[in-house]
């Protein structure tokens, strides 16, 4: 069984939408990769009675509850007060709480306002949590079954005192048995023509299978149980892999670090010491800007038409057929770069700037990798500035496939 844990926020700007929570993504991504099971978050504004009553609860029905914001100096910071009045804790003064209060002050030559003195002030019985990256102290207290957290809100802070600090303690406090999630990252596949494709696979009761569609990418998560083998991990991710297998861009949670699509092509290219051409016209710089990241983008063009880049490199302007088309142009450009790799995308048809979101456009990209073609075409749909990063993405894929 894996503790359960809740995590509270505390403030007017996160319950109004002023602020984005993003503590709480953070902290419930931590606490389940530790092994607990995070099964509620909940929000409270600067009202005493409403925190009073949310911890009150919260004690009585969580092993854990890490809670962010209202310990600072103001008079809207209610944390600490909340605290001692729920569990009958009163307020104590904590000298070297006060200490490195001022000596953050002094470290920056500033005065500390009077206001601040309160941060010092802590619950009977709770351990002080330092905080060497801004004033508040953060503080935790065993309260009847729960053992509580409290962090201040700045997520710098918050972030920075829970890998400091807390983490270990969680980690001697409960017996945890982390699970190990492995995901899949994909490109160029949907969330239900993957489901389509893993159906046949068979999964044992103990792995749980998710889907997560993210920013250029679609994710299948593996979560297997606490102490299961290497080998047993393996096997199944195999069979997942080989099942979606040319899609699969990258694999989290196997040990080796990887990263977004981008970020895997520009390990490959830099592994491989290979460098690129790039001439577009639809997506208007934006695969460079992406190639950008690495040193291996060595000349990189923007044509507003394609039929403009075939009056720019001589080439016959012929749409009847496009790859023999784009193959024209890949090697009228060759004697022009050093590069190993020419990547040229085409559009045929309207003008880029009056494709409107109604229209489906076909978006052609060829590759020419030492002396091999490979081209790829997609009718896309959206917006232009959705078409316009859709085609980017593809023509990076592809890329990414034939490195
Ligand atoms: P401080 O000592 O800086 O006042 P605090 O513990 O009182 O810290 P708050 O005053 O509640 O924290 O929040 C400080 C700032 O931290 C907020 O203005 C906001 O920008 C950010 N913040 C607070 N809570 C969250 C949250 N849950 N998610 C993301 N950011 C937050």
């Amino acid at each position: 069984m894996h503790p359960v844990l809740e995590i509270l926020s505390q403030g007017e700007e996160i319950i109004t939408g002023q602020t984005v929570d993003t503590n709480s993504a953070w902290l419930a991504n931590q606490s389940v990769e530790l092994g607990f099971h995070v099964s509620r978050h909940t929000a409270v504004g600067d009202n005493l009675a409403d925190l009073i009553k949310v911890l009150t609860d919260i004690s009585q029905r969580a092993a854990c509850c890490i809670c962010t914001g209202g310990l600072g100096p103001t008079c809207d910071d209610l944390t600490a007060e909340a605290v001692a009045l729920a569990f009958g804790l009163p307020l104590l003064f904590d000298e070297e709480a006060f200490k490195h209060i001022t000596h953050f002050y002094s470290l920056r030559n500033r005065r500390m306002p009077e206001s601040n003195r309160k941060q010092a002030m802590l619950p009977t019985t709770s351990e002080r949590l330092d905080n060497e990256w801004g004033t508040a102290p953060g503080f935790a207290v065993q309260v009847n079954q729960c053992w509580f957290v409290f962090l201040p809100g700045v997520p710098a802070e918050m972030r920075n005192i829970f890998l400091a600090h807390v983490k270990t303690k969680l980690e001697h406090r409960f017996p945890l048995h982390v699970k190990t999630l492995v995901t899949l990252r994909t490109f160029g596949i949907g969330e239900s023509e993957i489901q389509q494709r893993l159906h046949a696979i068979q999964l044992p009761d103990d792995i749980q299978l998710g889907f997560r569609a993210a920013a250029n990418e679609v994710q299948v998560k593996l979560v297997f149980p606490a102490n299961s083998l290497p080998e047993y991990i393996h096997a199944y991710v195999a069979l997942y892999t080989q099942e979606l297998a040319e899609f699969v861009f990258a694999i989290d949670g196997l040990g080796q670090d990887t990263g977004d699509l981008f970020e895997t092509i520009n390990a490959r290219m830099t592994q491989k010491n290979l460098s690129i051409a790039v001439i577009e016209t639809l997506s208007q710089g934006l695969i460079a800007s992406f190639c950008g990241r690495g040193d291996w983008l060595l000349d990189a063009h923007y044509h507003h038409s394609t039929k403009n880049l075939c009056t720019k490199l001589n080439v016959f302007f012929q749409t009847d057929n496009i790859c023999l088309l784009a193959q024209d142009l890949a090697l009228a450009f060759k004697p022009h770069t050093d590069a190993e790799i020419i990547l040229i995308q085409l559009v045929i048809g309207t003008p880029e700037q009056k494709i409107d979101k109604h229209q489906l456009i076909d978006v052609h990209t060829m590759l020419l990798v030492t002396g091999n073609f490979y081209h790829h075409h997609k009718a896309l749909a959206g917006d232009f500035k959705h078409k316009q990063h859709h085609a980017a993405c593809l023509a990076l894929d592809w890329l990414r496939r034939h490195i």
